[in-house]
């Protein structure tokens, strides 16, 4: 039986909400659809967060919801979602499901076959899930009530709907008493839950790091136990999700609770097995002060960019294999895209770093053995390289965290202030 707290007793009121959402929730309800805001907006609502994003669920089919608003499109192929296109931002509208998803929302155009074609959009036509073998949702296509709707999510805290119809909050999975207690907790046994997507366990930690939240009891146990299976997602899905959880504001956390969960080691084996050797700890807490600095970046809001984060996670690790490919005689820049190209291939089954960034990566680094001549040779043609920015974020860290290569640094900073970058087309007016 869900919970209703009406109004007067909860702090969320429609001002804090984006008046697109609030749009988008009143035109469904005058037209006499269910409308609720779900998931992580209503959560960091009643924690005095501003939410990423407001996410909208109805008991409209996406049809239904398109008739409703001139700028909507349909996307999706495992299950269709509406998103109403605004100046600055996309409202999504779901239709209430059960199930739990395999894998995030696809948002490529569907393919066109008689499968995923869901013609009018009503009830699919599809078998309404389908398990492996080892217990993993595989296909999730299935309409369903709002309450289904609600335990098929993750956490408890990501489970709260604010209803239009009344402005009170449902809550069907206890997720308030958790929010107050500051607990991420799965619906249902976390066994199952894990199982069926492996990836709750990394979002596990990345609320928990984020919030400040720790994690309920059995939900770690579980968590410990499966810790394993994190492998069997796919390496796509691994990507995104790691790159969200280190670029999160907490990653230094985020690393912390990894190794505590037993996931880090499953997720970067070779790496993980390389910082376990050392005695001292020493490249332990260079990881973790590399990625504390990486934390204020993203806390002062200077953005980091995902090479310069892999770049500061794995680069004295690839620079130390570079180097005793060197020492053996190969050209430096060689032995960097040799010792790139085993660290990709040793991850590559587990975590698919896309080969744009991988190249990146790999320029950060070059960089650096330029950098470290000064004023060497051509300093203009570094300044010019694609990565140099990131290339001196970089040196900027190792710099803050072994207290080493300042006066590079500050030559390097100075130089390229005083630079003035000579204009690559005639002006064509402006400045
Ligand atoms: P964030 O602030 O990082 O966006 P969020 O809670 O909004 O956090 P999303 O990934 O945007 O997270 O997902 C929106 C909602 O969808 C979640 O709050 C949760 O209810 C549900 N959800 C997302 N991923 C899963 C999953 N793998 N399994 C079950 N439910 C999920
Ligand atoms: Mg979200």
């Amino acid at each position: 039986e869900p919970v209703i707290i009406p109004r007067p007793d909860h702090p969320i009121s429609r001002s804090q909400v984006s008046p697109n959402a609030l749009r988008v929730l009143y035109r469904l309800k005058d037209n006499g659809c269910i409308a609720y805001l779900v998931g992580g907006c209503v959560r960091d609502l009643l924690l005095g967060r501003e939410p990423k994003d407001f996410d909208v669920a109805t008991n409209a089919t996406p049809n239904q919801v398109k008739r409703l608003f001139r700028n909507c499109r349909l996307v999706g192929r495992r299950f269709r979602l509406a998103h109403i296109h605004y100046q600055d931002e996309i409202i999504e509208v779901a239709t209430f499901r059960a199930l739990a998803p395999e894998e995030p929302e696809d948002t490529a155009p569907a393919p066109v076959s008689p499968e995923n074609v869901p013609g009018e959009g009503e009830r699919p036509r599809l078998p309404r899930h389908v398990v492996s073998d080892e217990g993993m949702v595989l296909r999730d296509n299935v309409f369903g009530t709002p309450e289904e709707d609600a335990v098929r999510r993750d956490f408890t805290v990501n489970a709260l709907a604010y209803n239009i119809a009344d402005f009170s909050i449902i809550d069907y999975a206890n997720g308030m008493e958790d929010l107050r207690r500051g607990v991420i907790r799965t619906i249902g046994d976390p066994l199952v839950r894990f199982t069926e997507d492996p990836v709750r366990m990394l979002r596990a930690v990345r609320f928990a790091a984020t919030l400040g939240f720790t994690v309920e009891d059995a939900t770690w146990q579980a968590i410990r136990e499966l810790a394993p299976a994190i492998t069997r997602a796919t390496a796509p899905r691994l990507y995104e999700e790691v790159l969200k959880l280190f670029l999160s504001g907490e990653g230094e956390r985020v690393y912390q609770l990894l190794r505590q969960a037993g996931l880090f080691s499953h997720l970067f084996p070779r790496f993980s097995a390389w910082l376990d050797r050392e005695i001292d700890g020493f490249p332990h807490s260079q990881v973790g002060k590399a990625l504390e600095w990486a934390d204020d970046q993203v806390g002062g809001g200077e953005p980091v960019s995902p090479p310069l984060l892999l770049a500061l996670m794995f680069g004295e690790y690839v620079e130390e294999r570079a180097a005793e490919l060197a020492d053996a005689g190969m050209p430096v820049p060689d032995a960097v895209n040799a010792a790139m190209a085993g660290f990709l291939g040793e991850q590559a089954p587990i975590i698919a770093i896309p080969q744009r960034i991988a190249l990146a990566v790999r320029e950060i680094l070059l960089i650096q053995h330029r950098l470290r001549k000064i004023p060497g040779k051509r300093p203009q043609g570094v300044l010019a390289r694609s990565c140099f920015a990131e290339a001196l974020a970089y040196l900027r860290c190792r710099c803050a965290v072994t207290g080493e290569g300042g006066k590079i640094l500050a030559w390097w900073e100075r130089y390229a202030r005083e630079s003035v970058m000579p204009p690559v087309e005639p002006a064509t007016g402006g400045g």
